[in-house]
C-alpha cells in the first residue's frame, strides 16, 4: 500500500483524496490542479496563487538547469524560496522538450538529483512520450527505454522527494495497461499518464478516455493518477471520473497570450465577447471592453486570472460534485458543450464495469437526463443484479399501478426495468426521468427484463408496460406476455402473448 494517498470519497471512478507531500510537508485535496510556472515568463506570481486555491505548481527542472542564472538562483534560494511558493512544487524532467525537440542534455539520474538539489518535492525521470498514433514498434521500443529509466529512478537517492512514475504506450491500450502495471510495480510514487496532449489539442476526448482507462487498469486503487497536460477545466469532471487526481495547466497562460477566455464549456476569443459570463474577481470589475484596451501584458496576466479562476472553481465543482454523488450528472452537462465531449463521454460509458467498481451502491438521486443515462454504471449493476433475483409463481412487472391475480407485482421504471417494489425508495430507483422516455431507456429497461427472465426460466413473468417502442418490445424474451397499458386502460386480466415461444 501506498501510505501517501488516502481516498476519501468516490463516485462513477473519480475519487477525493488526500495526497501526502512529505517533502513539502503539505497535504494536497485532490483532484487538484497545478499551474504550470514558466521560470521565464511569470504571468500570474506564485505568491498570488493561494488566493485562486493553488495549493500545488508544477515547473521545469530542465528549463532551470539549462539557464545559468535560473540554475544559480534555484540552488542558492532554494526552489520554494525562488519561486515564492510555500505550497508542493513538482518539477518536470525536460520530457516535454526531448518530445517537441527531439533530443535533450541530461540523464534520469542528473536530473532527479538536481530536483533533489533545488528543493523539489516531486521530481520526474526522462521519460519517452510517445505520441498518439505512432507506429506499434516504436511505441513498444520506447516504452521499454521509460521503463529502464523507472529502473534508474528507483536506484537514484532523492530523500524524502517524491518521484513520479510516467505511463507511455501511445494510443495502445494494451501497452497503456501494461506500461501502468510495470509502474505501479515500482516504488515511485505519482503516476503521470504522459503523452495525450496532443489527443486533447485534436479534441479526442474519447481516445483519451481509453488511453487514461487503460493506464487505471494496470494501477492499483491507491495510486494518485496525473493526467499530464490536461488543463483545459471543460474536461475535468470527464477525467475525473474515468479516475484522473490530478492536472497541471500551462493552458491558464498560453490561452491568455492569445487572449482566449477559458469556460467550463469551450474557449472564447476575448474580441468576440460582449459579456464575461463569470462572477470570478476579474470578470465583476472588468467588461471586455476595457480588458481589450489594456497593454499587452495587463491582458495577458488578466485574463490568465480569469482563466485560473475559472478552473480551480472547476476543480472545486468536481470535489462538490463527487461528495454529492452527482458525478456523472455533471459530465453529462459538460459533454453538451461539444459534440467532441460527447463522444467522450460515451467512450466513458465504454467503461461501465471499470466505473461500477467504485462507484457507491447509493447516492442522492440518479437524474436520468439523455439516452446516455441508460448506460450508466448503477443500470448495468442493477441489470447484473436482476439474474440473481428469485421472483415465484405469477409475476407482473409493471409501469402502471398493481393488479390482482398475481403472486408478485414488480415496478418497472426504463432505464433500470424491473425491480421489487419494496426498493422503490431506494438509490438509485428514485430517479428523476423524464415524462418522455428516449428510445434508449426503453431499450435499457428491455434488457432488465430479458436478465430477469433468463435467470428464471420456471416463472411466468407479464410485462405491463406504456406504449414501449417495437425495438425495446424485440428485446423482452418472447415467452414474457407483454400488455400496452395505454392501449387496454390498465386492465391486464387478459393479455397478449408477445410471442410463442416452445415452452408454451
Ligand atoms: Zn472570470
Amino acid at each position: 500500500m501506498r501510505d501517501i494517498f488516502e481516498i476519501r470519497a468516490q463516485d462513477a471512478a473519480g475519487r477525493i483524496g488526500e495526497l501526502r507531500i512529505p517533502r513539502a510537508g503539505v497535504t494536497v485535496e485532490t483532484p487538484t490542479l497545478l499551474p504550470v510556472v514558466n521560470p521565464n515568463l511569470v504571468t500570474i506570481d506564485p505568491e498570488r496563487f493561494p488566493a485562486f486555491g493553488v495549493e500545488m505548481l508544477i515547473t521545469n527542472a530542465y528549463i532551470i538547469k539549462r539557464d545559468d542564472d535560473l540554475r544559480d538562483r534555484a540552488r542558492a534560494e532554494g526552489l520554494h524560496d525562488f519561486l515564492g511558493f510555500d505550497g508542493a512544487i513538482m518539477t518536470d524532467s525536460g520530457s516535454f522538450q526531448l518530445a517537441e525537440y527531439g533530443e535533450i542534455d541530461t540523464t534520469t539520474e542528473e536530473i532527479l538529483a538536481f530536483q533533489h538539489a533545488i528543493g523539489s518535492d516531486v521530481g520526474t525521470p526522462v521519460d519517452l512520450p510517445t505520441p498518439p498514433d505512432a507506429d506499434r514498434d516504436r511505441a513498444e521500443s520506447e516504452l521499454a527505454t521509460t521503463q529502464e529509466r523507472l529502473t534508474v529512478a528507483e536506484t537514484v537517492d532523492t530523500g524524502d522527494m517524491l518521484v513520479s512514475a510516467p505511463v507511455q504506450g501511445s494510443t495502445y491500450p494494451d501497452l497503456r495497461e501494461r506500461a501502468a502495471h510495470h509502474a505501479y510495480g515500482t516504488d515511485l510514487d505519482i503516476f503521470p499518464v504522459g503523452a495525450v496532449v496532443p489527443l486533447m489539442n485534436q479534441y479526442r476526448y474519447d481516445d483519451t478516455i481509453d488511453v487514461l482507462a487503460a493506464a487505471k487498469r494496470g494501477l492499483g486503487a491507491d495510486a494518485p493518477v496525473h493526467l499530464f497536460g490536461a488543463g483545459h477545466p471543460m474536461m475535468f469532471a470527464l477525467a475525473v471520473a474515468m479516475g484522473a487526481d490530478l492536472f497541471d495547466s500551462a493552458a491558464y497562460a498560453i490561452y491568455a497570450r492569445d487572449d482566449r477566455y477559458l469556460t467550463v464549456s469551450g474557449t472564447e476569443h476575448l474580441d468576440d465577447m460582449a459579456y464575461f459570463p463569470c462572477s470570478c474577481p476579474i470578470c465583476t470589475s472588468h467588461d471586455p471592453d476595457e480588458v481589450r484596451e489594456m497593454a499587452d501584458d495587463e491582458r495577458t496576466r488578466v485574463l490568465a486570472e480569469h482563466n485560473l479562476h475559472v478552473s480551480m472553481a472547476e476543480i472545486r465543482r468536481v470535489k462538490a460534485a463527487i461528495h454529492e454523488g452527482s458525478l456523472l450528472e455533471l459530465v453529462e452537462r459538460r459533454a453538451r458543450g461539444h459534440p467532441r465531449m460527447v463522444d467522450g463521454y460515451r467512450a466513458l460509458l465504454e467503461y461501465a464495469d471499470q466505473l461500477e467498481a467504485s462507484d457507491p451502491a447509493s447516492k442522492d438521486v440518479f437524474l436520468s437526463l439523455s439516452a446516455e443515462s441508460a448506460r450508466r454504471p448503477e443500470v448495468r449493476r442493477h441489470h447484473e443484479r436482476l439474474a440473481r433475483l428469485q421472483p415465484t409463481g405469477e409475476v407482473l412487472l409493471t409501469e402502471g399501478g398493481t393488479h390482482g391475480g398475481y403472486d408478485e407485482s414488480w415496478r418497472v421504471v426504463p432505464p433500470f426495468g424491473p425491480f421489487p417494489s419494496a426498493l422503490s425508495q431506494t438509490y438509485p430507483f428514485t430517479a428523476e426521468t423524464p415524462e418522455r422516455t428516449d428510445r434508449a431507456g426503453y431499450e435499457a429497461a428491455a434488457v432488465g427484463v430479458a436478465s430477469l427472465a433468463t435467470a428464471n426460466p420456471d416463472v411466468s413473468f407479464t410485462l405491463a408496460h406504456e406504449k414501449w417502442p417495437r425495438s425495446a418490445l424485440d428485446r423482452v424474451p418472447a415467452r414474457v406476455a407483454t400488455v400496452d397499458l395505454a392501449a387496454r386502460g390498465e386492465d391486464t386480466s387478459s393479455v397478449d402473448s408477445n410471442g410463442a415461444g416452445p415452452e408454451e
